[in-house]
């Protein structure tokens, strides 16, 4: 799944290893040393081999780091931050804790500021992918300015891509709600949006939009176009699932609690996830709850 995808970057920066007896954590690739730039070696030394791992800077008889070793092969900072690093003189396996709290425990609040961080540093159009599970929307303000990959002909904005784009428009045409058959020609997203927000099939646009935007993703990795009819009946499925979850979990779609949510600025939208790790099954997890600025719930994954 895409979304797993897009939670690993996060995941990778707010995280760092607990070095337990080393095997497995990388010494030049893996985030090891806490309180260090990067939390990783900043110098590679030529001494050291790409997959070279932790434990073999750690002295077997006495389960502490080889200090010799150290000092000789890596730059002098680099040394000290790992000799800082504490060694366990039990023989105990690496953990990843999470660094932007206190406890190491993952919450929703630190994992959004490290997206936030993530965010400032990286071009959100050149990672195709995007960085966060709402990619979709942190990607689509910003396409670069191709060609699209549908038609060929006009240059690929958000707007075009999504809406003016006569592949798009199929199936839009298609689209059982009523609204979603206004006018093409709107400047960017921002205003189409303006145009539906009031809209009570907003839900069944966000789906369609979505389904647009991964069947775009979908063609660049050079797979089969889907007939725009296969797009309406997903979003229906997908429309239809969603109320009946919802309808029987009764999750509430409001904010419940207004004094630890903090809207954002006037014509913004604000993107909350959270993350999980399955460790049985090797994987991540993310949801994602896409708010404007009233706090009326946009998207959500
Ligand atoms: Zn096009």
């Amino acid at each position: 799944m895409e979304e797993h995808h897009a939670a690993k970057p996060i995941l990778q920066r707010g995280s760092c290893w607990r070095v337990g007896n080393g095997a497995a954590i990388r010494i030049l690739k893996d985030a090891w040393i806490p309180n260090h730039p990067s939390n990783k070696v900043l110098h590679p030394s030529q001494n050291i081999d790409e997959e070279m791992m932790v434990s073999e800077l750690i002295d077997l008889d006495s389960r502490w780091w080889d200090r010799g070793f150290i000092l000789q092969n890596f730059n002098r900072e680099d040394a000290e931050a790992i000799l800082r690093v504490p060694l366990s003189r039990r023989c105990i396996s690496n953990s990843l804790f999470w660094i932007p709290n206190k406890s190491g425990e993952y919450t929703v609040r630190s994992g959004y500021h490290v997206a936030r961080q993530l965010a400032k540093e990286l071009d959100w159009a050149e990672c195709s992918k995007g960085v966060v599970g709402g990619n979709v929307w942190k990607t689509l303000w910003k396409l670069k300015d191709n060609r699209c990959e549908a038609c060929k002909t006009e240059p690929e904005t958000g707007i075009h891509a999504l809406w003016n784009c006569r592949v798009a428009q199929d199936v839009w045409v298609g689209c059982s709600a009523r609204q979603q058959k206004c006018p093409v020609g709107q400047v960017d997203m921002l205003q189409l949006l303006d145009e539906l927000i009031n809209s009570d099939e907003l839900e069944q646009f966000l789906v369609q939009v979505w389904l647009i935007w991964h069947q775009r993703n979908v063609m660049i990795q050079g797979k089969q176009f889907q007939a725009p009819g296969v797009l309406n009946k997903r979003e229906n499925d997908f429309t239809e699932e969603l109320r009946r979850a919802n309808t029987q979990l009764s999750i509430s779609l409001t904010v419940s609690n207004p004094t630890s949510w903090r809207p954002p600025p006037l014509s913004c939208f604000k993107l909350n996830f959270n993350a999980s790790i399955f460790k049985e099954h090797g994987a991540t997890g993310i949801g994602a709850i896409i708010r404007n600025d009233r706090g009326k719930v946009m998207a959500y994954l």
